[in-house]
């Protein structure tokens, strides 16, 4: 094995791309206006309404928490509810920040295959009606669902406009946990427009940082109108960042001519190459089929003892009766060299 590193943990362990690092040197190169009054951070406004195909108003942020955390807050009363998958991020993976940006909110779950929840589990869920008053209640405020999903699977642009058809019917504003928006993309061969907007999303939490860039995230509204407190939020939240030029140069750099698809396109095609050869050895079970560039599976211990022992690095647990529960993530840098190697190692240990 050559001494490159095979990580497929997460998608947020690989590095960042080479455009990302040029764009952040070249607006290191120079001073620029604080607190997005740049030339980075307007370019990135004209781009966004170009690659979203109508007027958007984008914010950057550091991390996705903070993207869902103040988009969230922005379309939820403290009184309100936010309906979301049980498997959500926004639900198992934010410590609550959620509740806490929104001014204790409430996360309402719904449950489904693969982290996904229907149109009419969304609507069966709400029109439960209880004998108390309306006052007594948490008030129905928004839905939120994750493009790719946690595990790595999509929904369809007609189970969102589904879903986005009930939030209408209940007022109900969707967002969109789109820290893989762009493997969503990529694999359904729609465009950003249809895949959010178009199909009735509201407000976007748009990821960069498992897709290129070093450290930058962004919320997207559709409706300039929602958005109105947004920055209000973000300030007092401590994502006003000074040296704002520095996020928007890595989303720039993802977005321009279309790079981050292209990032999310080759993580998409690794994750199923990497799947299809893992599949022809023995032991080895798929949960579901591969839809982005996120697998779970079953391994053979010592498949999975001689791929780390290889260096190979990737999440196991609930080791049992000779084989671990495995999920392997690809990323924009993973190579068809790092794909063959791990398949080799996996093979060799395969009896
Ligand atoms: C990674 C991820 C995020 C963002 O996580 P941060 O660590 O806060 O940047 C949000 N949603 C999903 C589904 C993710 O996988």
């Amino acid at each position: 094995m050559s001494n490159r590193i095979i990580n497929f943990a997460s998608d947020n362990t690989a590095g960042a791309a080479p455009e990302v690092m040029a764009a952040l040197g070249e607006a290191a190169s120079a001073p620029a206006m604080p607190y997005g009054d740049d030339i980075f951070t307007q370019r990135l406004r004209d781009l966004a309404n170009q690659v979203f195909e109508r007027e958007v108003t984008i914010f950057p942020v550091a991390t996705g928490t903070a993207a869902n955390a103040l988009s969230l807050a922005t379309v939820s009363p403290p009184y309100g509810v936010v309906f979301c998958h049980a498997a959500a991020h926004i639900e198992e993976d934010e410590c609550a920040a959620p509740e806490f940006y929104i001014g204790g909110g409430k996360l309402a779950l719904l449950e489904g295959e693969e982290a996904k929840f229907s149109a009419e589990s969304l609507r069966a869920k709400l029109e439960v009606t209880s004998p108390a008053p309306p006052v007594h209640h948490a008030q129905p405020a928004a839905v939120s669902i994750t493009q790719a999903t946690e595990v790595g699977a999509l929904y369809s642009t007609d189970e969102i406009a589904a879903i986005s058809a009930v939030c209408g019917d209940h007022g109900l504003a969707l967002h969109m946990d789109g820290a893989r928006l762009a493997n969503a993309i990529a694999a359904q061969g729609v465009t950003p427009a249809e895949a959010t907007w178009k199909a009735g999303v509201d407000v976007l939490s748009l990821g960069a940082t498992k897709n290129g860039a070093l450290s930058a995230e962004a919320v997207v509204f559709f409706d300039p109108d929602k958005a109105a407190d947004f920055e209000f939020r973000r300030k007092r939240g401590g994502h006003l960042f000074s040296k704002m030029r520095f996020l928007s140069a890595q989303l720039l750099a993802c977005l321009e001519q279309g790079r981050w698809l292209d990032f999310a396109d080759n993580a998409n095609r690794m994750a199923a190459a990497l799947a299809k050869g893992l599949q022809q050895l023995d032991g080895v079970r798929l949960w579901f089929p591969v839809q982005t560039n996120m697998m779970f599976l079953t391994l053979p211990e010592p498949m999975a003892a001689a791929l780390q022992a290889a260096g190979c690095q990737f999440y196991t647990w609930d080791a049992g009766e000779g084989v671990l529960s495995a999920r392997l993530v690809t990323s924009f840098e993973t190579t068809a060299d790092d794909v063959a190697t791990f398949l080799d190692i996996a093979r060799r240990a395969s009896t």
